[in-house]
């Protein structure tokens, strides 16, 4: 067993020595919320939002971005499990700022090992083979933090099977503050 796979277990094990009244939460979320946003290490939902288990649907993806499969998830909080209010959180030093389509499907075409970064940007230095499966994803990459969360926001809202009636927020999350500024 890999170093990092027995630290989740322990790490679990005391969890769940401690899982008290939580044996019994219902399925929807009590708070009747939900969040999509990054799956960036630095952010915590639970924390930054002040969630409780039960609380709340957060969905996450590279960029916290309104994708198909996103909306899809956000679709079944709401028709579903009840939700009816959700945030857009993006956030600052976001890595989707840090590369286009291009470069990613260039580093893949290459290689599948972890490129390198510096000041001159990304750089492939595996060993191959690589593949051209990249060509066919839309990264959904982001060159400007507010306007990303204004066309997800965007999305949402006009996406055929979300009701005109749900709030959608946008927000983008401030790595170095922890707080959230909002957009829209
Ligand atoms: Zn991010």
């Amino acid at each position: 067993m890999s170093q990092i796979e027995q630290e989740v277990l322990a790490a679990n094990a005391a969890y769940a020595a401690d899982f008290g009244d939580k044996a019994n939460l219902p399925m929807p979320p009590g708070r009747g919320f939900a969040i999509l946003t990054c799956m960036d290490a630095r952010l915590d939902p639970a924390k930054y939002a002040g969630l409780a288990e039960g609380d709340a649907h957060v969905v996450r993806n590279a960029g916290g971005r309104a994708s198909d499969d996103a909306i899809r998830s956000l679709v079944i909080s709401h028709k579903l499990l009840g939700t009816d209010e959700w945030f857009v959180v993006h956030h600052t030093d976001c890595g989707m700022e840090t590369f286009t389509d291009e470069v990613m499907r260039g580093l893949l075409a290459q290689s599948l090992d972890t490129a390198a970064v510096d000041s001159s940007g990304w750089h492939d230095t595996g060993a191959g083979a690589g593949s051209r499966e990249g060509d066919y994803i839309d990264w959904l990459t982001i060159s400007d933090q507010e306007a990303s969360v204004k066309a997800d926001v965007a999305r949402i809202k006009d996406h055929p099977l979300v009701p005109g009636d749900i709030p959608v927020h946008g927000y983008i999350y401030d790595c170095r503050t922890g707080r959230l500024n909002e957009v829209l």
